[in-house]
């Protein structure tokens, strides 16, 4: 019994967390404290110079906060983790360990609306250039490599029209290039998609959608799966050269496999400072109880909509990676083969007024700009999260004026196809 490896659903309930030691308390409390006292002179001292582990101050750590990072990175099979306020939060502070001014990272096209505008606008005033490339095109990533490129990011299950990235392919590019593959698998969830096991060393989550699971609090995580060397051609510095802020170590040096965690927590969140509230990871870790629960239900709901959405006649046509018509669907059976998740689009016959008008005719499912909720959401991407885009940019980030994304929640599959049902027709 002692060495049996606990399953996905054990861990994603007990991972990380044990009675509280003075109280007993039995789900983990939240330490709802900015600090955090010092046994004696010398363990301050340890704990600022890196020689210790242990809580200083809740921008750098929180107790609340360290089960929710445990329990993720079990979840992922990564070496650790980092929460953070936001999954924005967790992409700044990822790039910022590996890119100096002047580098590149090539990028999936088709991303979280938010993505393209954070790597486009932002990071480019960074000094960090974004290459894009086209995910259902491996070679696109191998044409975009430069002497200057430092990491690959790609998506998982891709933000709005939930295709699959064959991350194998490209993790394997990513190898070839010396860099680091960085997987958003926010959509997926590490219950549907564990991008570790397909060659991902570092995987990054928004928090925000399905871990945390009831659309009420933001947060973000970055995984390290501990399997890049950050050491072998001085492309990393901030991990393999000596940090004049700690006393001249190296972080892969004194830490090992979890030294891009370590550098994300005391060179990224601690200079940066987007923390993570312990009220939020103590919201997300109750959600991420029942995420196998949630995600079983989101997924037999999606598939059975998006079926009857297709023989739907003022629907054009539905891309779900479920479904056998979808381009993604051997992709969808290697990669997710407990079901494709609950975010699809379809497109209207009617076009862009159609689809503007089927979201103010929805009654149960909620108008607005998120996802992964209990609830069923749904937007128009082209005159919201995309509309930034010019045309082209939209329908190559699948978010063409037509276009409707759905988030499919956990509610009775029959109330939510009568609901679609009346607003268009
Ligand atoms: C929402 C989202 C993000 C951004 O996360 P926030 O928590 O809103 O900052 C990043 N990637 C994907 C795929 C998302 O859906």
């Amino acid at each position: 019994m002692t060495d049996r490896i606990p399953g996905f659903a054990t861990l994603a309930i007990h991972a990380g967390a044990q009675p509280d030691p003075t109280t007993g308390a039995r789900t983990t409390p939240i330490y709802q404290t900015t600090s955090f006292v010092f046994n004696d002179a010398d363990h301050a001292a340890s704990l600022f110079g890196l020689q210790a582990f242990g809580n200083i101050y809740t921008r750098i750590g929180n107790p609340t906060n360290a089960v929710l990072e445990e329990r993720v990175a079990a979840l992922e099979g990564g070496t650790a983790a980092l929460a953070v306020a936001s999954g924005h939060a967790a992409q700044v502070v990822v790039l910022q360990q590996l890119l100096k001014p002047g580098d590149e990272f090539i990028a999936a096209r088709k991303l979280y609306g938010g993505s393209i505008n954070q790597f486009t606008h932002a990071f480019k005033s960074f000094g960090w250039n974004v290459a894009w490339a086209d995910p259902d095109d491996v070679e696109t990533f191998e044409r975009a490599v430069t002497p200057r490129t430092k990491a690959i990011f790609i998506e998982s299950i891709a933000n709005p029209s939930g295709s699959i990235t064959d991350i194998e392919a490209v993790a394997a590019v990513a190898r070839k290039a010396g860099v680091p593959l960085i997987v958003d698998n926010t959509l997926a969830s590490p219950y549907l998609i564990r991008p570790i096991e397909h060659g991902a060393d570092i995987v990054v989550h928004s928090l925000t959608k399905f871990l945390a699971g009831h659309g009420n609090s933001l947060g973000g995580i970055i995984v390290d799966a501990g399997t890049f060397d950050w050491s072998k051609d001085g492309k990393y510095p901030m991990l393999s050269e000596p940090r004049p802020e700690y006393h001249g170590i190296k972080l892969q040096e004194t830490f090992g496999n979890f030294a891009f965690a370590i550098a994300c927590r005391v060179l990224g969140l601690r200079d940066l400072g987007p923390a993570l509230s312990p009220f939020n990871a103590f919201m997300i870790l109750t959600g991420i109880e029942t995420l196998p629960l949630r995600m079983q239900k989101h997924c037999e709901n999606s598939k059975a909509i998006a079926g009857w959405l297709s023989t739907h006649p003022a629907v054009a046509s539905v891309n779900y990676s479920g479904l056998p018509s979808s381009p993604y669907y051997n992709l969808a059976h290697k990669y997710a083969p407990k079901g494709a998740g609950a975010v699809f689009t379809f497109s209207l016959k009617g076009g862009y007024d159609a689809g503007v008008k089927l979201v103010s005719k929805l009654k149960l499912f909620s108008h607005l700009a998120n996802v992964g909720d209990t609830r069923s959401l749904v937007i128009h991407p082209a005159s919201t999260t995309h509309s930034q885009l010019d045309d082209a940019s939209k329908t190559k980030a699948g978010a063409g004026p037509d276009i409707v994304r759905l988030s499919i929640g956990i509610e009775d599959k029959e109330d939510l196809m009568a609901d679609l049902d009346q607003a268009m027709s």
